[in-house]
């Protein structure tokens, strides 16, 4: 007996690595970092809809994998993603991930796809939203301390979204900076290595902190942080791993993504638990304000949230499937009729 040709529901869409490359190379990155910092406004602007719990985190001596979960009650997504500081060492990347997205009336998954390239997008594109709101008007330099992985597309989300023309590199290995200056190489910016963390910082509106380290690091001194800078922390993400002094923090006003994770993961773990913060989609929606004078310092104290990573899958969804790129993956048992599920290995025979 033949088995039953499947349903298309037991198909889910699956977005390669090829397929996204295939996707940013056709749409560029920046296009899809504006698209994707769209789409993340949108959804932090409809916050309260979202189901939200801080990430599930497995930790060990050497790194984190963690789950992040949430859905806004049509749409549930989550993510898997690691972040192993050491794995460059022996070839291998921080942070990569996988997501999901799936219907909530019938729990079936609409989407399967990687997340590596799409988290490094969406977090350049949620530092870049959270910059638009709170950097010095007429912003123009940023230092990018840290030039791993993220570090280009966080460069790339800047000059797009929020007009910076130049970026001063610094990394403790010379490599990456090398590296990064050559990948921005022919992209607009005005490109500057630099020798040290203080020197990067020499005449930057905003810091971007991007550095990996499983430790309670001082990457940034509070004497190199003068007034009105904007500094976006994303590299502290983890419980015991920080990059700011904590004296940075208690003379800024701190914004945050989801605050019960934030207090876990970001730098403000290094402050008193009711040290007071906002949220970012206050300052979106303008329940709150953002930054108040050009004096003042302000942090985004980034760790990386489930609704980005949903607003991420969201956008994969419709552009993967307006290009033709997603490929059927035989993912979900069908049988005709659905509750012999056992026939099926019989019929496959
Ligand atoms: P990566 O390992 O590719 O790059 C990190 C770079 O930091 C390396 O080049 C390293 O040499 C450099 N570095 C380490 N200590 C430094 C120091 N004291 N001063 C200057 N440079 C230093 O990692 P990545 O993928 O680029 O990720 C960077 C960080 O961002 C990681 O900690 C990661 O966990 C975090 N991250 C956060 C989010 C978020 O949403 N907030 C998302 C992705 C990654």
């Amino acid at each position: 007996m033949t088995a039953p040709a499947p349903s298309p529901l037991a198909f889910v869409p699956f977005v390669s690595v090829d397929a996204m490359l295939r996707l940013v190379r056709l749409l560029g990155v920046e296009t899809c970092l504006r698209e994707i910092a769209e789409a993340i406004e949108q959804d932090f602007r409809r916050w309260p809809v979202f189901d939200k719990t801080p990430r599930i985190a497995a930790h060990s001596a050497v790194g984190v994998i963690e789950l992040m979960p949430t859905s806004d009650g049509e749409l549930y997504a989550f993510k898997y993603v690691n972040g192993h500081p050491a794995n460059t060492r022996a070839g291998l990347q921080t942070v990569t991930a996988f997501g999901v997205l799936a219907r909530v009336d019938t729990g079936y998954p609409l989407l399967l796809a990687e997340m590596t390239l799409l988290t490094a997008l969406r977090t350049a594109a949620t530092s870049a939203v959270a910059a638009r709101a709170l950097a010095p008007a007429g912003a123009q330099v940023m230092a990018l301390i840290g030039n791993g992985a993220q570090a280009e597309f966080q460069a790339l989300a800047f000059r797009a979204l929020c007009g910076i023309d130049t970026v001063r590199l610094y990394d403790t290995d010379p490599a990456a900076t090398a590296k990064c200056a050559r990948n921005l190489a022919g992209t607009g910016l005005t490109v500057v290595p630099c020798a040290s963390a203080a020197a990067a910082v020499l005449g930057a509106q905003i810091i971007t902190t991007c550095t990996a380290d499983k430790r309670r690091a001082t990457v940034l001194h509070d004497n190199l942080v003068g007034a009105g800078v904007h500094i976006n922390a994303i590299g502290g993400d983890c419980p015991g791993k920080t990059e700011l002094a904590p004296a940075i923090l208690r003379r800024a006003a701190i914004f945050t993504e989801y605050t019960p994770q934030t207090r876990i993961e970001g730098e403000i773990q290094q402050l008193d638990p009711d040290h007071p913060v906002t949220e970012l989609w206050q300052v979106l929606t303008g329940a709150a304000p953002g930054r108040t004078s050009a004096a003042q310092v302000t942090v985004f104290d980034g760790v990386g949230f489930a609704v980005e990573d949903f607003a991420a899958l969201r956008w994969l969804h419709g552009r993967a499937a307006a290009a033709g790129l997603a490929q059927p993956l035989d993912l979900i048992a069908d049988p005709d009729d659905p509750r012999d599920l056992y026939g099926m290995i019989l019929r496959a025979g």
